[in-house]
């Protein structure tokens, strides 16, 4: 066992990054700080650090040496997939004595399997490239995210990533059916299994889904398919209030049931931040509302028309006052529109400055006095901050983003970041809410751990930790 914090252990020596460069080769392996830039820093510059190495290893052979030598040498590794991770698990410490495996080059679809709805792919795949390789066989891999040219399948699993289709086919975890995994002394865990049903003792995969490159590397994966929805149709409507957003989503729960596929809110200030800075975005309604609501329909054309539903949903709201305005998309390319003042607003809230953001959910029936709270909070600690909260109503996460106001200096606000942070979470935690709702706790949230978990849980997750990982070499500092 090493003992030695990784943070204090030694930049290897010349000798011995020659050794993980011979795994995978010196064409696959970046050396020269200029290089590695893009593996260093995160998309939104919260997180930038050091590397020893960059190696891009091509088989899960190669992932496992690569583990072996590290945990005989004790060299801390970070995993990384499509660096798009949103709290700096993926991003290296300052110290410059870690090695990032990236995974981009294990990017092979494997099999697809349409009568048993099952693929099997390798952990580096694209989101993109795996829902296209499940549309190519006439099915649907559901989970999308605004991410999905960029976030790998890995990368998705080890944070267990949500999205809009979370509502009706679940989060990753309920995604998936079987894992490859290389744990940290080199051995791979062959878990590639595609059945529906196995009681054979614990579920090892779902130690790894979630784990934030902590417990092991994931190299491969069994995914669900789904039959396509032959109908899809979506519409947003505009809302006076957060209550109202509540009720509409009642409405459309009970007639839409399962082809309620998404429910997502913006607010006004969302909306007026996608027409400012996105490119082809216009007003969805006639005139302004304090709230929006996307909804998405689909099914099979047999179990009646999506269509349908969604217009006895909207008729429903608008005759009972809840909704003042509502467009159901006429084509395709409108609702691609429709979708788009959405996908973009994570984008555009980096046009208005300075950004406090809160990932958070709550028991739906409860989000109308989170909102109300945080925001009366939040601009009584900082007079003029313009909250932003959004995102997937029907799972009760919502993304409690706030923006400087437009006066204020970016440092001076971001500077505010853990006071606001506390304060919010305060919230969360009052109504029995979750501080991490989709993104993880990699480097950002990993002092809060302590605060949202008990003795026991912290017990558990560390005894697990240990147990796999003994000599600290899988993404130390992160998570736990
Ligand atoms: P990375 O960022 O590279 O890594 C994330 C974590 O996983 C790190 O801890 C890393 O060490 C670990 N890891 C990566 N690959 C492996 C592997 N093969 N084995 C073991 N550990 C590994 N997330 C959501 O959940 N829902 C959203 O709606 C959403 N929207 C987003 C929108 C935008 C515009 C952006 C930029 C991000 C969004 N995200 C969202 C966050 C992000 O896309 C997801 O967390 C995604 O799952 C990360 O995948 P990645 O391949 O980029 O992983
Ligand atoms: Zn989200």
């Amino acid at each position: 066992m090493n003992d030695t914090p990784a943070k204090e252990r030694p930049v290897p020596p010349d000798a011995l990054l020659d050794r993980f460069a011979a795994i995978v080769g010196e064409k696959y392996t970046v050396r020269e700080a200029s290089d590695m830039a893009p593996h260093l820093v995160e998309l939104r510059g919260l997180y930038e650090g050091r590397a020893a190495l960059v190696l891009r290893p091509g088989s899960t052979d190669e992932v496992s040496r690569i583990l072996a030598l590290a945990n005989e040498t004790g060299t801390p590794v970070v995993p990384q997939g499509g660096n798009t991770g949103l709290v700096g698990g993926q991003i290296p410490f300052d110290t410059g004595n870690e090695v990032i495996v990236s995974l981009t080059r294990m990017n092979r679809i494997r099999t697809v399997d349409s009568v048993g709805n099952a693929m099997t792919v390798d952990a580096g795949v694209t989101l993109a490239q795996a829902r296209e390789a499940a549309d190519a066989a006439d099915r649907l891999f559901p989970l999308s995210l605004p991410s999905e040219g960029s976030c790998q399948i890995g990368g998705n699993l080890s944070t267990n990533a949500g999205g809009a289709a979370v509502l009706a086919y679940g989060n990753t975890r309920e995604l998936t059916l079987g894992l490859e995994v290389v744990l940290a002394d080199g051995r791979v865990w062959d878990g590639l299994r595609s059945l529906r049903k196995d009681n054979t003792g614990y579920d090892l995969k779902d130690l790894f889904i979630g784990a934030e490159g902590t417990l092991g590397i994931i190299t491969g994966a069994v995914l669900k398919l789904f039959p396509k929805p032959e109908s899809r149709t979506t519409a947003i409507a505009g809302l006076s209030s957060v209550a109202n957003v509540g009720m509409l989503f009642e409405i459309a729960r009970r007639i839409g049931n399962a082809s309620l596929t998404a429910f997502e809110i913006v607010p006004r200030i969302g909306i007026e931040y996608v027409l400012r800075h996105g490119q082809q975005t216009r007003d969805p309604l006639q005139g302004p509302h304090d709230w929006y609501a996307l909804l998405e329909l689909s099914g099979q054309k047999a179990d009646g028309g999506a269509e349908d539903r969604l217009e006895a949903i909207l008729t429903e709201a608008l005759e009972a006052e809840i909704v003042e305005d509502a467009a159901i998309a006429a084509s395709l390319g409108q609702s691609e529109d429709f979708w788009r003042l959405r996908e973009l607003l994570s984008e555009v809230q980096g046009h208005e400055g300075g950004s406090i953001k809160h990932d958070v959910s709550v028991p739906v029936a409860l989000i109308p006095e989170f909102v109300a709270r945080a925001s009366e909070t939040v601009t009584k600690m900082i007079p003029g901050a313009r909250p932003v909260p959004f995102g997937h109503y029907g799972d009760g996460n919502i993304h409690y983003n706030v923006s400087q106001p437009p006066d204020m200096d970016k440092q001076a606000f971001m500077a505010r970041w853990d006071e606001v942070n506390a304060a919010v979470h305060a919230i969360v935690k009052d109504l029995n809410g979750s501080i991490s709702a989709e993104h993880g706790i990699g480097r950002m949230k990993r002092d809060l751990l302590p605060e949202v978990k008990s003795a026991v849980e912290l017990d558990l997750m560390r005894a697990i930790k240990k147990t796999l990982d003994p000599n600290g070499i899988l993404n130390p500092g992160k998570l736990l």
